[in-house]
């Protein structure tokens, strides 16, 4: 019997346990863990990202800060603003929603966030650690598809992990947490040869390109475990949808568990973020 992973019901459980530990961290320091968000622009699809953010924010009882720039604020501007939360004692944590519009350098953003504060583990310094098996804060996407793994695989090593898509946000860090965990790992992406065959000898396919239904039910070995990172909006019948980069329907009965989109690899990566804001404030506490 296929497994459908819910990332929902599992974020729920990781926001429960955060605002419960934020709980103690509040009596034990006199400090609520605070997370600073900021916007720049109106892009729609980030306008509710971020707002989702802050709700989930505050449903774990840590104290949000939402900074709205409007969309033709200055590179000048912006980099004021993160040395202002980089200094507030206040903020433990900074996230920039990205894609920041073009006129700003996202590289430039990145690198300003002080590393104790980057809940979204961008910086140069906390991807170095990330390679290095140092690491404190991880992406939240990669961490959000680590935590569903380990709750769906009895054994993570020495199984083979197949990674399709090789961004720093998702595709790079993933594959080394999978190393960490000792899986076999493999990244195909936009010029690899075969990506069909390669993927059908994968025991966990992680799809995170960001193309509607690509993985077919051919491209799947039976008994796999797939994550579908995949963000799509498709129109069907008339009407507006997401879906993965995975054919769910097609894929599901061949595979032994699989997440949907949406309610699996999205509501767990602003649990994560949560969850990073209070790793992120427990170190600056000297945890
Ligand atoms: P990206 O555009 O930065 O990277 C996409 C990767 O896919 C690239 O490495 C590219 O080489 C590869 N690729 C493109 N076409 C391909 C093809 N035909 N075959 C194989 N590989 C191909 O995207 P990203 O930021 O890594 O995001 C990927 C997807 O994940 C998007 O749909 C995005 O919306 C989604 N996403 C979801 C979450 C979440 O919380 N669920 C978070 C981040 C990103």
């Amino acid at each position: 019997m296929t497994v459908m992973i819910d990332g929902k019901a599992l974020a729920d459980e990781i926001v429960q346990d955060v605002a419960q530990e934020v709980s103690s961290f509040k009596l034990k320091h006199k400090v609520v863990p605070g997370l600073a968000v900021v916007l720049v622009g109106e892009d729609p699809a980030s306008s509710v990202y971020v707002r989702n953010k802050i709700l989930r924010t505050e449903q774990a009882g840590l104290q949000s800060f939402a900074h709205y720039l409007p969309e033709n604020t200055t590179q000048k501007q912006l980099d004021d603003l993160i040395d202002q939360l980089n200094e507030d004692d206040s903020v433990h944590g900074i996230l920039v929603q990205l894609p920041l519009p073009k006129h700003l350098s996202e590289s430039r953003v990145i690198d300003a966030i002080s590393p104790a504060k980057d809940v979204d583990g961008f910086h140069p310094e906390n991807v170095g650690k990330l390679v290095t098996g140092q690491q404190v804060l991880v992406p939240c996407t990669p961490l959000g598809c680590m935590i569903m793994l380990k709750r769906h695989v009895d054994e993570l090593s020495g199984k083979h992990a197949v990674v399709i898509g090789r961004s720093n946000i998702v595709g790079k860090p993933i594959a080394n947490l999978l190393l960490q965990s000792h899986c076999t790992v493999t990244i195909v992406h936009s010029r690899t040869h075969n990506i069909e065959s390669i993927c059908r000898s994968a025991d966990i396919l992680i799809a995170a390109v960001g193309q509607p239904h690509l993985v077919k039910e051919d491209w799947v070995k039976p008994g796999a475990v797939v994550i579908d990172v995949g963000i799509n909006q498709i129109t069907s019948d008339g009407k507006r949808k997401l879906v993965g980069d995975v054919d769910y329907h097609a894929v599901f009965s061949k595979v032994s568990a699989i997440t949907p989109v949406p309610g699996g690899v999205g509501p767990m990566t602003i649990a994560c973020l949560i969850q990073n804001t209070l790793t992120a404030a427990k170190h600056q506490f000297g945890a």
